[in-house]
Formats: C-alpha cells, structure tokens, sequence
C-alpha cells in the first residue's frame, strides 16, 4: 500500500469538457482514502509561480456539469526547460506535495514523463483532449462532448446547404488526427472526410469527386481535419475552386467552439472513473502512468506508450462513411 500523504493536481495544455469532472474525482476519491489535495493553477506554470490552493471537497462542488477547468490551464516554455522543472520540483517540496495527478493531452503527458523520471517523482496522467490521439486508450475526455458538439453544427450548417447547390468544407479540430472528422463525420451524416492519416496514401478530395459526390444530391458536406497534412478546409477550398471551378464552395471552421459546452453523459462518467483510477493507481504504487479506458476496462499505460506509439483509426468507418454517403 502506498504511503502518499498529499497529492498535487493540475489541468495543462488545451481544455477539453470533462477536466472539471476528473478534478472532482480525484479530489474526492483522495480525500476518500485519506490524503490530503492541493489544486494547482494553470498547469506547470502554477508549479513554478507556486499558484496553490488546499482543495476540500467543496472545492469541487458543483462542477460536474461545467465546461473547461477550474484550475485553469496554460501552456508553459519554461517547463520545457531543466530549471523550470527544477523550480517545480522545489515548489512541490515546499508544498510537500508527494504525488502529482495531471490531466491534458500528448504534451502534458511528456513534460509529466521528463520530470517524472528527472526528479524520481510519482505521477499519474488522465488523457484529457478532445482530439482523442493518445495511445492505449480508446477515448479521452473530452472527446465524446466535442464529436456531439460537432454534429449538431453540421446539423445547422446542412439546413442552410441544403437550400443552395453548394459543397461546405467544415474544418474541425484534431491536432494531426482524424477522429473527430471521420466520427463527427459518420454522425452527422456527410458525405465524407479528409483525415491526415491516409493523406499520403490517397488524393483524398479527387477519390471523393471521381466516387461521385454530387452526383445524386445538390450540397454536399465534407468534414476536414486541421492538419498541415490535410491542408484544412481553406486549403482543400482553394483546390477545388482552382480544380473543380463549376463547383460552388463554402467554408466553416467550427474552431474553439468544439472545446466548449457542458460535458456530456460519456466524458463525465469517463472522466470520473478514471479520476478514482488515478488515486487507486497510486495506491497501488504505479507511477508515471496514464490511465486509459480499453474495452471498457481501466488499464494503466506507460507514459513512453502513450506519448510515443500512434493511434491508429478505425479504417473501416472510411468504408461505411463511403457507402451510407451514396
Ligand atoms: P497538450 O497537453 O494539450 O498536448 P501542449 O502540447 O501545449 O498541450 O503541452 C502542455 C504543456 O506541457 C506545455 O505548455 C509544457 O508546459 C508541457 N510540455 C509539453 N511538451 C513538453 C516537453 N517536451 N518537455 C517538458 N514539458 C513539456
């Protein structure tokens, strides 16, 4: 059994709904085993400035249902660098914080696996993104709200399509992976997405044109991934309007709306299963682990496996976009 008196918390990198919830659990399911909780304000920068705060668990009271984070989030250089970490680390001393739960994305997970191995320091990650690109797990928090968020704008965007003879091309976030465009995809009924992972594989935009988009109806809706990869809505626009002239072409970048709104049903359960997996793993003497969620089973990933291994997509959604899109 483990011997943590105090475990630290902090939410970095970008927001995703459902961060609230994990900080709930946590906080709830360590006070619940007898430790003592410190909030961390805006990620690995409140290490460093010492941005603390004694949670009890009205700290946490009603924020289940709410967006964003309460402890906020940024984005730090300086803990890129040796000496930030290290002021961290003197930070977590003075608090006498003996373990650290952090909750984002890739970038967080690697600044928590750096310091973790530098300073010999127990921490436990929660994937929270709504990208859903981390490694050994199935979902991240966040995730399911964005894909619902992004069906009913595609929902609003088709009314309007619908009255004109028009193609949109509606970028959605994903930071280099297609989940959110193939699923949101798949959801919302379009015609079909341009993801990053098959961009070198296949010319994505004429393979959707030469199958026959259009063919049977008047507007069309195509869901592209921000991506360099990809290009994004703007730059598969821009080919169109050069390659397919005759074809009457609209652009929405749905952008920071998709991190946005009340968590739904899925990320808060999620988000609270893994936020008491978290303090069990601790208990349990894991470290530098994310917890991930596989087949509806609580697993523990290495951070090295979630940070380095891609994720791959469900190629066989492309099929059945494909085929419910005719
Ligand atoms: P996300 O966690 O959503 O992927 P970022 O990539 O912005 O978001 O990462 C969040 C924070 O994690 C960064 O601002 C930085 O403080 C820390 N971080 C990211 N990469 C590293 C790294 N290689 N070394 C140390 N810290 C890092």
């Amino acid at each position: 059994m483990s011997t943590f008196k105090c475990i630290g918390i902090l939410t970095s990198g970008g927001d995703a709904p459902g961060m609230n919830a994990a900080i709930r659990a946590v906080t709830r399911s360590a006070i619940y085993n007898g430790m003592k909780v410190k909030g961390i304000y805006r990620g690995y920068k409140g290490l460093i400035t010492g941005e603390i705060e004694d949670f009890k668990t009205q700290n946490v009271s009603n924020i289940i249902q709410r967006g964003g984070t309460i402890l906020k989030t940024a984005r730090c250089l300086e803990f890129k660098t040796q000496e930030g970490r290290k002021q961290a680390h003197e930070t977590l001393q003075k608090e006498e914080i003996d373990a650290l739960v952090t909750i984002g994305g890739d970038g967080t997970l690697t600044g928590a696996r750096i310091f973790a191995q530098e300073f010999n320091f127990p921490v436990v990650g929660l994937p929270g993104t709504i990208d859903n690109d981390l490694f050994g797990t199935d979902v991240t928090i966040g995730y399911d709200t964005a894909l619902n968020t992004i069906m009913e704008c595609v929902d609003k965007i088709r009314d309007t399509a619908s009255s004109h003879d028009r193609i949109f091309f509606i970028e959605v976030m994903g930071r280099d992976a297609g989940f959110l465009a193939l699923n949101g995809a798949l959801a919302s009924g379009a015609e079909a997405a341009i993801i990053p992972e098959i961009s070198k594989e296949k010319d994505q935009l004429s393979d959707m044109i030469e199958f026959g988009l259009r063919s049977s109806k008047n507007s069309s809706i195509v869901l592209v991934a921000e991506s360099e990869v990809t290009g994004g809505a703007m730059g598969v626009a821009e080919r169109v309007k050069k390659e397919y002239p005759n074809f009457d072409v609209r652009v929405t970048i749905l952008g920071h709306l998709q991190r946005g709104g009340s968590p739904s049903a899925q990320d808060r359960i999620m988000a609270t299963r893994m936020g008491v997996a978290a303090i069990d793993a601790l208990l349990e003497d894991q470290r530098n682990v994310m917890i991930g969620i596989q087949n509806e089973q609580i697993v523990y990933v290495p951070f090295s496996k979630a940070i380095r291994n891609e994720k791959s997509i469900n190629r066989d959604l492309l099929n059945i976009l494909r085929i419910s899109s005719i």
